[in-house]
């Protein structure tokens, strides 16, 4: 249902912020000049973002995981105005602040146990970033520079700067446009595809043999729990990341644990890796951290970790963003923990997991649907062929949602305040969508 209110922006203002952009402005894996323009959103409100001409379109993206509250949440609009009444943001070296620790002392109470010491990073390619050079620096330290390679799984997606594309899928990642820079990891096969599925032994074979023939060379294994996200939106039975665990823990080395995506209850956990009732020895956040309002990641470690890293030759860990800590994030930050708390996030995502699981029941069975699945406040209709982008996102708008897929995926990760009705409208265009995939003609 859309509905029309007075435009915000007239059609000329638009149509010349549009040429603009298209002709200026970088978007996300995109060419410039772009081919097509993108929308122009004017405001954004609970679950809703409103156009330049008024349109309204339910967001069933969160805006890529991030907007677990919605758009201008009086709580979070408030933290962020009462941070602002006091500064916006000082450096971090040398100095500290209420927000940061306030913050931080959270995390560590949420997070598993073992996880003590936090790193601010600005964003979630940055917090994999320091992930790395954590578990890096903890073998030069140890006396064991060999141990500077990476275990991790085909399918996976870290963020998009050079030490984290080294551990991004090898296929649908960017490794062949810059295969001769990359640092050379270890990749073990996709874990075998459905949360629910049996556990595989010749997978968890295959795991194993990787993990004894590198060994003497691995510092850490990196995963994404349970869910890989940008990498092809791929659900993983828990048992692979408990072998994972134990795998780490017969040698020796680290295992880090990507939750950028899967953290903050999306998957019907708190962390993904509750699935499994394992913990990691570095843990990456971003992306909900701060509900949706500004860019935050943080990358937790273990004492041990923590340690090894100091008492090595460099003495500190070797990473400090100018933004690092920014008071505003970090305000946002404790006020969305807050409210992910005092509000019952599980009841909301289950209910948007029955939901979607109900309301796309059968979609799977359609012609050109490969895969229908649904885990947490999350759903994924797969197509047998890479989707046409524009096609899909005008069958999403005369329902007046907004979906953005890639490749053969058409996904949604509603808020997690979508009404039932809400959440009901946005499967009803996914449905509408994988319906179009066996329709023949034009
Ligand atoms: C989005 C994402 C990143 C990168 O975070 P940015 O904030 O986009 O840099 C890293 N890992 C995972 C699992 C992600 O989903």
């Amino acid at each position: 249902m859309i509905s029309l209110r007075l435009g915000r922006m007239s059609p000329h203002e638009t149509e010349r912020m549009l040429d603009f952009d298209r002709e200026h402005i970088w978007h996300p894996y995109a060419p410039m000049p772009a081919p097509v323009p993108a929308l122009p959103v004017v405001s954004a409100s609970g679950v809703r973002l409103t156009l330049a001409d008024g349109t309204e379109l339910i967001d069933g993206m969160s805006s890529w995981w991030a907007a677990v509250h919605g758009y201008r949440h009086p709580d979070l609009d408030a933290a962020v105005t009462r941070q602002l009444g006091k500064m916006s943001h000082v450096m971090f070296g040398g100095l500290t602040h209420p927000p940061a620790v306030r913050l931080a002392e959270r995390l560590v109470e949420l997070t598993p146990e073992p996880l003590t010491k936090v790193f601010f990073a600005d964003s979630g390619s940055v917090g994999v970033e320091v992930a790395i050079k954590m578990a890096l620096q903890y073998w030069r330290s140890q006396g064991r520079p060999e141990r500077h390679r990476l275990l991790t799984v085909r399918g996976g997606y870290h963020g998009d700067t050079f030490g984290d594309m080294a551990v991004c899928d090898p296929v649908n990642g960017m490794h062949h446009l810059f295969s001769d820079v990359l640092a050379r990891h270890v990749f073990a096969p996709p874990p075998p595809l459905g949360y629910t599925a049996d556990p595989d032994q010749g997978y968890l074979d295959e795991l194993a043999r990787l993990a004894d023939a590198h060994a003497g060379e691995l510092a850490a294994i990196i995963v994404e729990p349970v869910v890989q996200g940008a990498g092809g939106m791929r659900f993983y039975a828990p048992e692979y990341l408990r072998a994972l665990r134990d795998i780490a823990d017969e040698h020796g080395i680290l295992l880090v644990l990507d939750e950028i995506a899967t953290g903050f209850g999306r998957t019907g956990e708190l962390w993904g890796c509750d699935h499994a009732e394992v913990s990691p020895d570095i843990m990456c956040l971003g992306k909900a951290l701060t509900g949706g309002y500004m860019t935050m990641a943080a990358t937790l470690c273990t004492d041990r970790v923590a340690h090894g890293i100091t008492s090595g030759e460099a003495g500190a860990l070797m990473h400090g963003p100018t933004f690092m800590a920014n008071p505003l994030a970090a305000a946002v930050a404790s006020a969305s923990i807050d409210l992910l708390q005092t509000r019952d996030w599980r009841d909301e995502v289950d209910t948007i997991e029955a939901i979607l699981t109900s309301e796309l029941d059968g979609a799977a069975g359609l012609p050109g649907v490969a895969d229908v699945r649904v885990l947490g406040a999350i759903g994924v209709v797969e197509a047998d062929e890479p989707v046409d982008v524009a096609s899909v996102q005008e069958i999403a708008m005369s329902y007046g949602v907004w979906l953005r897929p890639f490749g053969r995926l058409v996904y949604t990760m509603p808020p997690y305040v979508c009404t039932p009705d809400e959440t009901t409208h946005i499967a009803a265009a996914l449905r509408a969508i994988a319906e179009s995939f066996g329709e023949t003609g034009d």
